[in-house]
This record gives structure tokens, sequence and C-alpha cells, in this order.
């Protein structure tokens, strides 16, 4: 009998966020629907005059700016910006195929993590598929760096994520936070962490058309070494925890699930979209392995967390 775990999966229903864009603060209206197997993560945008640009796979290959958060190229000179959360929150349930439609050119930050997008996916459940899920087997180290910073995906029997930051500041200073990856561990330590920015550096920022939408209510906002928000931090480590979210939202971008481990000193946008480049720039980097081929306890469905409506996969299960 194949496992649940090695089917896809898609949500149960679709979910809507009303919003704005952290950099744009232009508001904007994102749909997440449901998608057959094998669709993978596709996006498409509705322009003001009711033009349809998509819908798109979201590739690494589309990404054409990783200032600050990861903007994706539509076609067409449309694109669009901060893709990466709500690609987490996808990622991070354990969903295979989505079809996400926005009507603005960025998604909507919400609270400046990916909670309220799991949560709502939560509420639909998620559906199980008829077809087998594959991953992206790892096979050779691929390493990208940038001055004393870099990123890496390594061969691993397992998912993994091994994420370190170090910044001059003493709130955050050096956090390393290594995640062995289940839905249920996504959602409880990961899915919640928020967004974060220096104010020395807001002004700078927004004059060059930056975080025009950043606020309290979407970032942690941080003066040297202490936090100016009113209310406390989610977790006493967010920082690292929001850059592994980041992390796991921008290794969607792969097409399918990595099978291996990714490893992160000081790494950001750029380098997860570079090292996803440079595994797939060679074919001995790795493979496209069935989920009936490889050990899977770890990502069974079995695992997500309570409150999630499983009534829809079980039913489709049989
Ligand atoms: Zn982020």
């Amino acid at each position: 009998m194949q496992r649940i775990s090695a089917r896809q999966c898609t949500l149960g229903g679709s979910v809507r966020f009303d919003g704005f864009g952290v950099h744009s603060a232009i508001p904007v209206t994102l749909n997440i629907n449901p998608a057959p197997a094998g669709t993978g993560f596709q996006i498409s945008r509705i322009m003001e005059d009711g033009r349809v640009v998509g819908p798109v796979p979201m590739e690494f290959s589309r990404v054409t700016r990783t200032t600050l958060c990861t903007t994706m190229d539509l076609g067409d000179s449309v694109s669009v910006a901060t893709v990466e959360h709500v690609l987490s929150a996808l990622s991070g349930l354990g969903i295979d195929n989505a079809d996400i439609v926005l009507n603005g050119p960025e998604c909507p930050i919400l609270d400046g993590s990916a909670y309220p997008f799991v949560e709502a996916i939560m509420a639909q459940g998620l559906q199980v598929q008829a077809a087998t899920r594959n991953y992206i087997k790892i096979l050779r180290t691929v390493t990208v760096r940038n001055n004393d910073s870099f990123a890496a995906l390594e061969p691993y029997n397992g998912r993994s994520l091994d994420l370190e930051i170090d910044f001059d500041s003493k709130i955050i200073g050096r956090q390393r936070m290594i995640f062995e990856w289940t839905p249920r561990r996504f959602v409880e330590d990961v899915s919640a962490a928020r967004t974060f920015g220096f104010m020395k550096d807001a002004k700078v920022l927004r004059q060059a058309g930056y975080a025009l939408g950043s606020s309290k209510e979407n970032s942690i906002a941080l003066d040297a070494d202490k936090m100016l928000n009113a209310t406390p931090l989610r977790f006493e480590d967010e920082f690292v925890r929001h850059k592994l979210l980041d992390a796991v939202g921008d290794l969607a971008l792969s097409g399918m699930p990595i099978y291996g481990r990714f490893r992160s000193y000081k790494g950001g946008h750029a380098l997860n979209a570079l090292v996803l480049a440079s595994l797939f720039a060679n074919e001995a980097n790795f493979e496209v392995v069935s989920a009936d081929d490889l050990p899977l306890a770890f990502d069974s469905l079995d695992d997500l967390p309570e409150g999630l409506e499983v009534k829809s996969y079980l039913r489709s299960v049989g």
C-alpha cells in the first residue's frame, strides 16, 4: 500500500488574503487555489486593465531580483515581489500543487510571517492526490559564497536546514537553527517568525522605494540593540527562525521538494537563489527520485498539528 506521505498534496479549498506589500505598500488581494497533481506552484497576476499574465511556474529561473525579498518575472515585463512567505507556507506544510492569483505587484505582508497563510490553509484542510510525489535528491554538495557568507545544498538522508546568522546587534547577535523538517515542526517552530529591520536603514530603504509598507504591525523594528515593538518577540531567536522561513520559501523555487540538507551562514535571498541555480547547472548534482524509493517516515501528513482539518485528505485517501 502506498504511504500517504508519498502522495502529492494540494489545498482542500481556496483561500483569500487582503493586504498590502511591505515594500510597495500597494493594496493586493491574493488567492491560493487547489491545483491538479503535477502542477507545482504556479502564479498569475491580474493587471489593472483586467488582463491576466500567467500562470507561470514559480521556479528559480524566473527570479529577477533578490534585494530584500524575492521577485519573480511572469513575462510581458510583469513581476511579483515578496513571493517567499507564501511559498514558505505552502512548502512548509508539505503542499506540492497550488495556483496563486494576485492583483498587484507584490504579495501581501500580513503580519510579516507565514502564519496567516498557514492558518487559513489549515482551516481548509489538505487534499491528498493520486500521483506519487517526486523529490530532488542532492547527490553532490553545491556551495555558493559571497565574502564570508555561504549557502550550500548537500547529500543527506532526510530534509534538513542548518542556518546561522550573525548580526552586529545585541538583540540578534549569533543565532543558529538546525531544523529537521516535518509539517508540524514547520507550523510550530518556524511559520510564525516575523521579518525584521533596523530603523537606521529605514530612511535609505524608503528613498530607494523599499519598505514603504513596513510598520511594527508587520515587522520587528530594531534600533541598534533593542526592539521598538510594544509586543514581545514570538521566539527568543525569532530572527534566525524567520531567515529559515525565508529559506524554505526560496528553496520551494526548485520546483519540487528537496531531499538533502541546506546549510547557510549569513545568507539570504540572493544566495538562496544562487545555490539553486548552481545545483541545476550540472545534472550530476541531483536526481529526481520517487517518494516510493525514499525512507520518508519523517514527512507523514499524520504529523500535522492539531487544528488542521484532516478529514478531507483522509476521505480522499479512502
Ligand atoms: Zn522574509
